[in-house]
């Protein structure tokens, strides 16, 4: 008998059809003995709509009635998921992120969790009962309602994994496991069995939505196995646990070992088009210049990616700095460097919404020289032209057009051989939202 966590995305519940198929699945895992804990998303694309309506009414909403809003889309499933699994016989009680203890700090939209007390949910399971979380929500250190930012979902599943001690937890989606890349993109993606959490933090910063980046980095900090699998197959999916040196089996012969270690080489290209580019023009070549400039935007509240500094022109000694940042953040940034122009001294801003950013992924590529090469190669031979280029010891990324983006994925996806010779990937769900 084993505690599991397992958490079901909104694709696997987008109807009542979907949420009684998803009820089944858990009724199983309890009356095969387990203690089962599920952390359930809103319906399909419920948040997203609740995004639009809000936007219908205020341009700007208050961040904590926005946070109100969003989570009543957990709400509605959390309760129509207790209600099916109830029906099957199987006893089954639902909790917010509140009640199911989850304490986050105040920062509205993407709270962070600063603590799990899982009381009520520790009572349920010892009475045999089945407990259904809301993911996505909790409740700040003022007791105000929070969320965790989109794919929030994910962290609450982590959480509750780390904080109860669980044997695994289980990420339910629309797709088989993690993929070399998008399976939407790259019908040829090929399943990953198992990545290390360093891998897959890359993949989730860069992108590669199937797993949100804070749950992954809570999974690593708390040691939870995370297996990511399909709600609509019984295929084994993906485990995201440990590093690169457990994937060497002990047993294995010197020459097997070598291999293991040097092997997976790339584990995959990962996409994002969540990003805008803002370039600030004319900008005086001077010492502090660019720590200005960040401080400020720093203060507008902005998560920066990729950051490019052109070599100043000798005659004028001006340069341009262009910065990445997601498109939720360009209003405020804007505004905030518009209000010290005078004082930075530069020309203008100018602001691009159309980026796309394409990133390769893999902890064997630290020893491997020439992968920047044959990366730059595969998209000249495809014509797409690279306008910003950032590289860690594990990942490079690269920012182009966005209508070249899933081209380049392709392109790369290719180049690096990570085409599957066993068919194609199934997306079983979803709109791609
Ligand atoms: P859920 O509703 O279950 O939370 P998400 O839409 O958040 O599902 O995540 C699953 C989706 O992630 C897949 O349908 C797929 O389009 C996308 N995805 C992006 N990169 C990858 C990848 N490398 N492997 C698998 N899926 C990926
Ligand atoms: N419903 C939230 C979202 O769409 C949280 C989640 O699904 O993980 O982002
Ligand atoms: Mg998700």
């Amino acid at each position: 008998m084993a505690l599991v966590v397992q958490k079901y995305g909104g694709s696997s519940v987008s109807d009542a059809r979907s949420i009684k198929r998803v009820a089944k699945r858990i009724a199983e895992a309890r009356r095969a003995g387990n203690d089962v804990v599920v952390v359930v998303s809103a319906m399909g694309d419920t948040t997203d709509e609740l995004l639009d309506l809000a936007g219908e009414i205020s341009p700007k909403p208050p961040q904590r009635e926005m946070d109100i809003l969003l989570t009543a889309g957990e709400r509605i499933s959390m309760s129509l998921l207790a209600m099916a699994i109830d029906k099957l016989g199987v006893k089954a009680k639902s909790f917010t992120g509140q009640q199911a203890g989850l304490l986050t700090d105040a920062v509205h939209g993407k709270a962070r969790i600063v603590d799990v007390v899982p009381h009520r949910i520790r009572q349920t399971l010892s009475k045999g009962q089945v407990a259904i979380v809301a993911g996505f929500q909790g409740v700040s250190t003022s007791n105000d309602v929070t969320t965790l930012g989109r794919g929030g979902s994910d962290t609450t599943a982590v959480a509750l994994a780390a904080g109860l001690d669980a044997d695994v937890c289980e990420i339910y989606t629309d797709v088989d496991g993690i993929f070399s890349a998008d399976p939407r993109i790259v019908p040829g993606a090929r399943k990953i069995d198992r990545v290390t959490y360093e891998e897959m933090l890359e993949l989730a910063a860069s992108g590669a939505k199937v797993l949100a980046l804070r749950a992954v980095e809570y999974a690593r900090r708390y040691g939870v196995p995370v297996h990511v699998r399909s709600s609509f197959s019984g295929k084994t999916g993906t485990l995201v646990a440990g590093t690169h040196g457990d994937l060497i089996d002990p047993n294995a012969s010197t020459g097997e070992q070598e291999e293991a270690m040097e092997d997976p080489i790339i584990s995959g290209v990962a996409h994002d088009s969540s990003e805008a580019k803002i370039t600030v023009v004319g900008v005086p070549d001077t010492l502090g210049q660019a720590a200005r400039i960040f401080e400020v935007v720093a203060g507008a509240g902005a998560n920066i990616d990729m950051i490019v500094q052109n070599v100043s022109v000798a005659a004028t000694g001006r340069t341009d700095i262009s910065f990445t940042l997601p498109h939720g953040d360009v209003r405020s940034t804007v505004a905030a460097l518009n209000a010290v122009k005078s004082e930075l001294k530069f020309d203008e801003l100018q602001i691009d919404d159309e980026i796309g950013k394409v990133s390769l992924v893999g902890a064997g590529m630290k020893s491997h020289p020439g992968i920047s090469a044959r990366l730059f190669g595969a998209l000249r031979d495809a014509g797409i032209n690279i306008e910003m280029i950032s590289t860690s010891e594990i990942r490079i990324s690269v920012v182009t057009r966005a209508d070249n983006l899933d081209d380049a994925v392709r392109a790369i996806h290719t180049a690096f051989g990570l085409d599957s010779s066993e068919g194609e990937a199934v997306v079983y769900a979803g709109t791609g939202r």
